[in-house]
C-alpha cells in the first residue's frame, strides 16, 4: 500500500511551468474531459502512454501509476526518446497500489484527472472502477474483471462483477466503457458496425484472433502470463442456439483463411467479448477462435498435467506458500520483454454471417498489424498495439464528448463509426472483405442508421 503522505506533496505543474512555450491554452477551463492517468505500467500501459503523449493537446496532462515505479520512469522515458509528445505538457510517473481505492481516489483528485484507463492487472478493475465512481473520473479497462482465487466463473463473466456497479454508475454519470482493448474491445464495435451497415438479421459471429509473429523466445505469452493461461484453464464457454455451451479447450479446431496471415489453424477458446456480445446484440452464435501452434499447445499442456497452472496455492517443503501459475509467470519472459525482434504480423476480426435484403450475406471485418512497424513507432510488439490504441482513442471520444455516455457500456452499445474512423488515423486500419472484396472501411462514406440501431439495448 502507498501511504497517503506520498500524494500530499505530489507536484502538480502548473500551466505555464508544463507549457512554457505555448501556455497550453484553455487546459484548466475547458469543459471537455482532460488529464488521464493510466494505471499500470506493462505492455499495454506502454502503448496507452505512447498514443496518449502522441495526443495531449486534446488529452491534457498524462500521469502513469503503477505498483513499480520504475516502469512507469522507464515509460516515460521511452516516450521521450521517440519524441512521441504532441506538444510539451505533463508526463509523470507515481508509486500505486492500485487495489487501494482511497490512494486511486486521492491521485486522481491530485492530478486532476477526469479519466483513467485501466490497464493494470484484471484483478484491480473494481476497486479502480469504485475510485471512479468516487470522483467521477471516467474509467475504461481492457479486460474483464478476475478474482485471483477463482476461474472460469459462471457466465456471462460481467455480471458478476462489473455490471453490478452499472446502476451507481448511472446515479453517478460516470461514463464507464468497458473492454476497449482489441479483444474485446474492437471486435466489438466491428459486431456492432456490420450489423448496422450490412445484415437485416445475423446468425453467428465467429471472432479470430490470428498472431501469426514469431518472438524467437523457446516459450513466452504476448501479455500477461498469469492472464493468459487463466483464460485457457478451465471451461470453454461459447454462445450456441441463444444459449451458453461449455467445450473444453483445445476441444475444437477450426482453420480459416485469412488476408495476410494466410490459412491459419484456431480453437474455440472463452472470452471475454462473448459474454456481452451475447446479451446485447441478439446475435444467437457467437464464438471466440484463436490460433495457437503446436508448440504452444505442448508446453501449456504439460504445465498444465503437472498442476504448474493452478490458482490454487501449494506448500513447499520448504513450509512456503506459492501459487504455481504466479511461479510461472515469474521465469516467464516479460511480454513487454518481447518487443525488440519480433517479426511477423497479427490479423484479428468478425466473421460474421446472416441476411440482407433477403439472401445470405457474408462479411470479415478485421485488422492487421506488423510486430516490427508497433516496434519502430512506440517501442512494443503488435499484441499490446492493438490493446492499447483503442484505449486512447476511447479516451478521445470521451474527451470530445462522443462517447461520453454518463453510464457504464461494452463496446458495442456505442455508436461504431467514430472510433473506426479515429483508428484509422491512430494506426489501426479497419477493413472489409465481402462479395464486393477486400476494402479499408471508410465512416464518411459509409450509409449507416443512427447510432442505436434496432439490434442493439442500451439505455
Ligand atoms: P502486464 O502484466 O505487462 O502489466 C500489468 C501492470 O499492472 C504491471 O505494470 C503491474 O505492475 C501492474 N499492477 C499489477 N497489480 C497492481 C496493483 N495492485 N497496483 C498497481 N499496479 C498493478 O500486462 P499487459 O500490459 O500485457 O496487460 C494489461 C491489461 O490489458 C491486462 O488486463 C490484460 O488482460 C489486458 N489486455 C487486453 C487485450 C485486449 O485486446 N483487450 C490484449 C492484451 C492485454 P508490476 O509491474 O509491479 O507487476
Amino acid at each position: 500500500m502507498v501511504p497517503s503522505a506520498l500524494y500530499a506533496s505530489f507536484p502538480l505543474m502548473t500551466l505555464s511551468a508544463a507549457c512554457p512555450e505555448d501556455g497550453c491554452p484553455t487546459v484548466r477551463d475547458n469543459p471537455m474531459k482532460r488529464n488521464v492517468l493510466i494505471i499500470g505500467a506493462g505492455g499495454v500501459a506502454h502503448v496507452v502512454a505512447h498514443k496518449c503523449a502522441q495526443n495531449n493537446a486534446q488529452l491534457g496532462d498524462i500521469h502513469i501509476a503503477s505498483r513499480t515505479v520504475s516502469k512507469c520512469h522507464a515509460i516515460i522515458d521511452s516516450i521521450r526518446e521517440k519524441g512521441s509528445l504532441q506538444r510539451p505538457g505533463v508526463l509523470q510517473a507515481h508509486a500505486l497500489d492500485a487495489m487501494d481505492v482511497e490512494a486511486t481516489k486521492f491521485l486522481i483528485r491530485a492530478t486532476r484527472s477526469k479519466i483513467v484507463i485501466n490497464v493494470g492487472s484484471p484483478f484491480l478493475n473494481m476497486s479502480v472502477l469504485a475510485a471512479c465512481i468516487e470522483t467521477g473520473a471516467a474509467y475504461l479497462d481492457t479486460a474483464i474483471h478476475e478474482d485471483p482465487a477463482k476461474v472460469c466463473e459462471t457466465p456471462p463473466w460481467y455480471a458478476n462483477y462489473e455490471w453490478k456497479r452499472r446502476q451507481a454508475c448511472k446515479d453517478a454519470r460516470v461514463t464507464a466503457i468497458l473492454g476497449v482493448g482489441f479483444d474485446p474491445g474492437v471486435v466489438n464495435a466491428y459486431a456492432r458496425y456490420a450489423m448496422d451497415a450490412h445484415f437485416d438479421t445475423v446468425d453467428s459471429i465467429d471472432i479470430i484472433d490470428i498472431n501469426a509473429g514469431s518472438h524467437g523466445r523457446y516459450f513466452a505469452t504476448n501479455f500477461d502470463p498469469e492472464i493468459n493461461f487463466r483464460e485457457f484453464v478451465s471451461t470453454v464457454w461459447s454462445w450456441e442456439d441463444s444459449a451458453w455451451k461449455a467445450n473444453a479447450m483445445f476441444e475444437h479446431r477450426k482453420d480459416w483463411d485469412m488476408p495476410v496471415t494466410g490459412k491459419s489453424t484456431t480453437y474455440l477458446t472463452g472470452h471475454d467479448e462473448i459474454h456481452s456480445m451475447s446479451q446485447n446484440l441478439g446475435v444467437p452464435n457467437i464464438r471466440f477462435w484463436m490460433g495457437f501452434s503446436e508448440h504452444y499447445i505442448n508446453v501449456f499442456t504439460v504445465l498444465k498435467n503437472l498442476g504448474l497452472l493452478s490458482e490454487q496455492p501449494v506448500r513447499t517443503a520448504r513450509g512456503q506458500e506459492v501459487v504455481p501459475l504466479e511461479v510461472v509467470k515469474a521465469v516467464l519472459p516479460d511480454p513487454a520483454s518481447l518487443a525488440p525482434g519480433y517479426t511477423g504480423k497479427t490479423c484479428i476480426g468478425d466473421l460474421i454471417k446472416g441476411t440482407k435484403d433477403g439472401k445470405p450475406q457474408e462479411v470479415l471485418v478485421y485488422n492487421t498489424c506488423d510486430h516490427e512497424e508497433c516496434f519502430d513507432e512506440v517501442g512494443s510488439q503488435a499484441i499490446s498495439y492493438t490493446a492499447g490504441v483503442p484505449a486512447v482513442a476511447a479516451a478521445m471520444l470521451i474527451a470530445d464528448g462522443t462517447w461520453d455516455v454518463g453510464g457504464m457500456v461494452n463496446v458495442e452499445e456505442l455508436d461504431p463509426m467514430p472510433f473506426i474512423a479515429l483508428m484509422n488515423q491512430m494506426g489501426l486500419v479497419t477493413r472489409i472483405r465481402d462479395a464486393q472484396g477486400d476494402r479499408i472501411v471508410d465512416p464518411e462514406q459509409e450509409m449507416i442508421a443512427p447510432a442505436l440501431s434496432k439490434h442493439v439495448k442500451y439505455g
